[in-house]
């Protein structure tokens, strides 16, 4: 935590407004994460994958510092847009959208997509002349699949193609008269292996080889996000990966090294937010002796931590006596979902004194939370957020 949150939390507290859980997010924090990533991959361009938080002070800080914006949304567009980006550093990197969208977002001046078949190819081909913006300004890159091995949250096979496919998908781009710019993929989100960038650049490099023999010249790899932030287990610092992917990118591209771009959203927002919660009910299910305790809180999978999903993400969670007995609980949100559990397969560490009304900590709770939340499941408030 740092002393900039403690202090704001302090004095919510001390003002008795300390109702609901909040998150709290620290500028600076932000600003130190987009500074080690420019410093860490110093000629790759930082697109900002605005889901992760896209707290209008986040995307106005990334603005000013010169960072560009992944989008997934026409709203998401308009955000980059209003925090000071023009419209050449935003791209749609969704692989799925609607074709009014996508001519909306070309209207707004947006000319960069992602695709990953052809059918999308073609949506952006007709959406071009609908908005009267000439083919050959709209360059197009196609997302590989990538199995996410080695990622805490993988994104499965939902998005991307073959390597095989996408060469085709980018000549029909091509033939369409768009420009075919290159390649995307994405390791998977919490990725702690830093080689894990290899694999898909070697596929990345055929295709541009393929492509090469069939006229079409590529210039962009999109290296997408990936980059860990700091949960319950360490993980490698942003130059470990800077330095994987530069020797990746070595080996498989030689001395025709194409531009890159990353897109962190994790990365650049996880640890820089906090969220303060409750406990509201600590009970058992029977007096045996061994029975675990179920601690609830008002804050659950429909108020910010729907990463908890599988028990995928595992937060550092701290209380005020972590220094008393520790032993292990179901731990579970306050809605009358019987889905709203966070931690049950592995039972998560409390202490034994943690009573009702106890104040906890939940950290590296930047990144996919407040926008995870329910507008009002059950009569809860969406998770409420403060940028500091
Ligand atoms: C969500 C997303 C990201 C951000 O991923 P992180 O693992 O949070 O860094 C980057 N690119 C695309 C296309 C995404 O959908």
């Amino acid at each position: 935590m740092t002393d900039r949150i403690r202090d704001f939390l302090r004095a919510r507290r001390d003002m008795g407004q300390d109702e609901g859980p909040v998150m709290v997010l620290d500028l600076e924090v932000v600003r130190d994460n987009y500074t080690a990533f420019a410093r860490a991959l110093p000629d790759t361009r930082v697109f900002y994958a605005v889901k992760a938080n896209p707290a209008p002070e986040v995307l106005r800080l990334l603005a000013e510092m010169g960072s560009c914006f992944d989008t997934a949304s026409v709203v998401e567009v308009e955000m980059a847009l209003a925090a000071g980006a023009t419209a050449d550093r935003v791209s749609f990197g969704n692989t799925i959208k609607k074709e009014r969208c996508i001519t909306r977002a070309l209207k707004l001046g947006v000319r960069l997509f992602a695709v990953d078949c052809e059918a999308e190819v073609e949506k952006i081909a007709r959406a071009a002349e609908a908005a009267g913006v000439e083919a050959g300004d709209v360059q197009v890159f196609c997302r590989i699949l990538c199995d996410g091995a080695g990622a805490e949250w993988p994104l499965s096979r939902k998005f991307g193609c073959v390597p095989e496919m996408a060469v085709d998908v980018l000549e029909h781009a091509y033939r369409q008269g768009l420009t075919a710019y290159g390649v995307s993929f994405h390791v998977g989100s919490q990725q702690g292996n830093t080689g894990a960038w290899d694999g898909a650049l070697a596929s990345a490099a055929m295709i541009f080889a393929e492509c090469a023999q069939r006229g079409i010249s590529l210039q962009m790899v999109n290296l997408g996000g990936g980059f860990p932030t700091k949960y319950l287990k360490a993980v490698p610092g942003v130059e470990s990966y800077g330095d994987a992917i530069f020797r990746a990118l070595t080996k498989h591209f030689g001395n025709r090294m194409p531009e890159t771009i990353i897109e962190p959203g994790r990365g650049m927002v996880g640890n820089a937010g906090m969220i303060e919660a409750e406990v509201v009910l600590v009970s058992r299910k029977s007096d045996a002796e061994d029975e675990v305790r179920w601690v609830y809180l008002d804050i659950g999978k429909f108020g910010g931590l729907a990463e908890t999903m599988d028990e995928s993400i595992r937060y550092a969670i701290r209380t005020e006596h972590d220094e008393d007995r520790m032993a292990p609980c179901v731990l579970a949100g306050p809605t009358c979902d019987s889905a709203d559990v966070l931690y049950e397969k592995v039972p998560y560490p409390l202490p034994v004194s943690l009573s009702i009304g106890d104040k906890v900590l939940i950290e590296g709770a930047g990144a996919y939370t407040t926008t995870y939340a329910a507008v009002a499941f059950n009569g809860f408030p969406p998770l409420q957020q403060y940028v500091i």
